[in-house]
């Protein structure tokens, strides 16, 4: 069992490293897709601004319209009070109109500023593209080195498996499983008292009782607190 531990240890650890090497590259795609989003806002934000620019225009030209017929009025007033009353007004339009240009350019230049930064964000993509697909081929060597030894060290454990009766290794696999990978634990005997052990895995006191029967019978015994297979130290088995 002591050999199946050990086998079980390095198929934990190349395992490890396949599952390591496959979440980089998830990693690496969820890069890029954060990267597209990003672009796609900003695109967004683009569209809105430009319908807004036009609406700006448009509002532009109408009141160039209206000043262009208040122009006109002027020519044909008929009283002071009258022409002081269209100047007034075509004054204000005026006014507005200034706002109204200035408003739509720094529209048009918080729309540049946004292209050049989708630019960025696009070479950005391309490069983290690129990185992904490297990654990717690196990857995938990498994982069907792993797997192979994977399978190497599987045809092991199934040998180191084969003189274990199938109740026990059932009892290894489910310990493994809880305890990633550590289904074992040496019985530590403290120096200072000869007869007082402790279970490796958990420090938990083990009674001399149990100690004993592990010795004198082939049968396995386990923790009481965390239920690790219990082996003696000097133990071959
Ligand atoms: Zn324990």
């Amino acid at each position: 069992m002591i050999k199946l531990q050990s086998v079980e240890n390095r198929l934990r650890v190349v395992k490890t490293k396949l599952s390591r090497a496959r979440r980089n590259v998830i990693i690496q795609e969820n890069q890029v897709r954060t990267l597209q989003n990003a672009l796609d806002a900003k695109k967004e934000e683009i569209q809105l601004a430009k319908v807004q620019s036009d609406r700006l225009e448009l509002e532009l030209r109408s009141t160039d319209e209206v000043i262009n017929k208040l122009r006109a009025a002027l020519n044909t007033a008929k009283t002071n009070k009258g022409y002081a009353a269209l100047l007034t007004e075509m004054n204000t339009r005026k006014a507005d109109n200034s706002k109204t240009e200035e408003q739509a350019l720094e529209l048009l230049k918080d729309i540049e500023d946004d292209e050049q930064e989708c630019q960025i964000i696009e070479n950005q993509i391309e490069q983290q593209k690129q990185k992904l697909e490297e990654t990717r081929k690196e990857t995938e060597q990498s994982a069907a080195k792993y797997q192979s030894e994977i399978e190497e060290i599987e045809f092991e454990w199934q040998q180191a498996a084969e003189h274990i009766p199938q109740e026990n290794l059932k009892i290894f696999k489910r310990v493994a499983e809880t305890y990633d990978g550590e289904a074992l634990a040496i019985i530590e005997q403290r120096d200072s008292r000869p007869q007082t052990y402790t279970c490796g895995g958990c420090f938990m006191g083990i009674t001399a009782e149990s100690v004993n029967l592990l010795m004198t019978k082939d049968d396995i015994i386990r923790c009481p607190n965390c239920t690790r297979i219990l082996i003696l130290q000097e133990s071959k088995g």
